[in-house]
């Protein structure tokens, strides 16, 4: 199980001198719990007393780091099962699936949108992670050329192919780029294992649909001296995807709650499957891979293959991992203040919003679209939306009375009106009482306020 906080205290000196930052070794236990510090920061403990920490404090799941420099992404690294018990670590990268037998146009090409690929979403851009070349041509030949244009990618390499010689002539040409080698099965394990050495690569172990011998296998990779393993059980489809989520489950339960060792390393998923095996359509194939993307995400994949590149398939895939990987114990929120929107002049609009991300890139979202002159003021309310700050008083005319002032506003317009959001109706009074402004309320949802401002422009006419 997890280091509690008096299991970290335990090890630390308590000797509360403070030297680390921190007014108590209890104090700093906590930091260390929570991943808000780092064991270095203690600078009265041995080298042997800090790897004994430093072990206590090793995540339940390996984290493992596939590519180098500025390619480089890291996978695992969690520590409990459900997400509101920490938070999740390293969002899951998207891989995308590129064949050696595609032609050199269709190639590059798709290498090229798995590069490209980007959109924001509340203030983050949302990418894709890496590219896997399969060697679906079974060509030794064919596999190093397509290596051979993914060289200077700018995204981490993952090489699939389960013969070792194939292999062993892709690394010849990236293995200094940190690949993920996929894979290993009982077949060829000390080859691959030799391989994984050999280059200094992270290495996948595929066993379908077998934890006992995933299991075994684990523990001869690690009796070799692999220490970073991806684990795959294989995605299986056929009569629906319940055996597969069953299995991702049972791992990582034995990882977390268990700690063996064998399966203390990260899953990867594989929703490619739909475009080897399926019968429909391109349009259903792509559906389905990025249902199965979303549930195996939901299941603990902590790296996925995907084929499809198409915008439709991957913006709900990357929007759930956005979503999935933020920190419930922080609120989302945007620096407080005054933005400005278009083209400003002393009689512009005033508008306010709150701080909490979502609410305020929605709205600054639906400011831009609509091409609308205005200020907004945003309210600190601790990340809280506007409904649940007018609940929680976060959102009252005192708060908006001092953001008017420290803000700056009064000596940018010439009037004194400030449009709040419908669903802060509750506190205009309050705000006209304690700012001095007249409060007009504005509408419940900003996708009418670019309207809204251009009909109080016409009235004021
Ligand atoms: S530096 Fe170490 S010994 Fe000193 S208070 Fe911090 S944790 Fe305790």
């Amino acid at each position: 199980m997890r280091a509690t906080v008096m299991d970290i205290y335990r090890l630390l000196p308590k000797t509360n001198c403070g030297k680390c930052g921190e007014a108590s070794c209890m104090a700093f236990a906590t930091k260390l719990s929570e991943k808000e510090a780092d064991v270095s920061l203690c600078t009265q403990m041995t080298d042997k007393e800090k790897e004994k920490l430093d072990d206590a404090l090793a995540p339940a799941v390996r984290e493992i780091v596939i590519g180098t420099g500025e390619k480089a992404i890291t996978i695992g690294g969690d520590e409990v099962l459900y997400r509101y018990e920490l938070t999740f670590y390293n969002p899951t990268p998207l891989v995308i699936e590129v064949s050696d037998d595609l032609t050199d146009e269709e190639f590059e090409k798709k290498v090229k949108t798995a590069e490209e690929t980007e959109f924001e979403r509340t203030g983050e851009k949302l990418k894709l992670d890496a590219v896997a070349v399969r060697n679906k041509s079974g060509n030794t030949q064919k596999f190093v050329e397509a290596v051979k244009k993914v060289k200077d990618s700018k995204l981490a390499l993952v090489l699939c192919t389960f013969d070792p010689e194939t292999m062993k002539a892709a690394l010849e040409i990236v293995g200094d780029q940190r690949p993920l080698i996929y894979g290993a099965t009982e077949y060829n394990l000390q080859n691959m294992a030799d391989l994984a050495l050999e280059y200094d690569c992270p290495l996948t172990l595929f066993v379908p649909h077998d934890l006992e011998k995933m299991k075994e296998l684990s523990y001869s990779l690690r009796s070799a001296g692999i220490k970073d393993i991806v684990l795959d059980p294989g995605t299986f489809v056929k009569g629906g995807t319940g055996d597969t989520l069953d299995e991702f489950k049972m791992i990582r339960r034995l990882a977390v709650e268990q700690r063996d060792p064998d399966f203390r390393f990260p899953i990867m998923g594989v929703p490619a499957i739909y475009w080897l095996i399926g019968k429909e359509s391109e349009v259903e194939k792509g559906i389905r891979e990025a249902v199965t993307a979303a549930k195996l995400m939901n299941s603990y994949a902590d790296i996925l293959i995907i084929h499809g590149t198409e915008i439709w398939e991957l913006i709900p895939v990357l929007t759930l991992r956005q979503s999935l990987y933020t920190d419930p114990r922080k609120p989302q929120a945007v620096e407080p203040g005054l933005y400005e929107f278009g083209e400003l002049d002393e009689s512009s609009p005033v508008m306010l919003t709150t701080n909490f991300a979502l609410t305020y890139y929605t709205v600054e979202g639906d400011l831009k679209s609509g091409n609308a002159n205005c200020y907004l003021l945003v309210l600190d309310t601790n990340g809280r939306a506007v409904d649940v700050s007018v609940a929680g008083n976060q959102f009252t005319g005192k708060a908006v009375a001092e953001l008017i002032k420290e803000a700056g506003i009064e000596d940018r317009v010439n009037h004194k009106t400030l449009i709040i959001p419908g669903l802060g109706a509750p506190v205009s009074g309050e705000i006209e009482d304690e700012s001095g402004w007249e409060v007009l309320v504005g509408p419940r949802d900003s996708s009418a306020a670019p309207d809204f401002l251009v009909k109080l422009k016409q009235e004021a006419k």
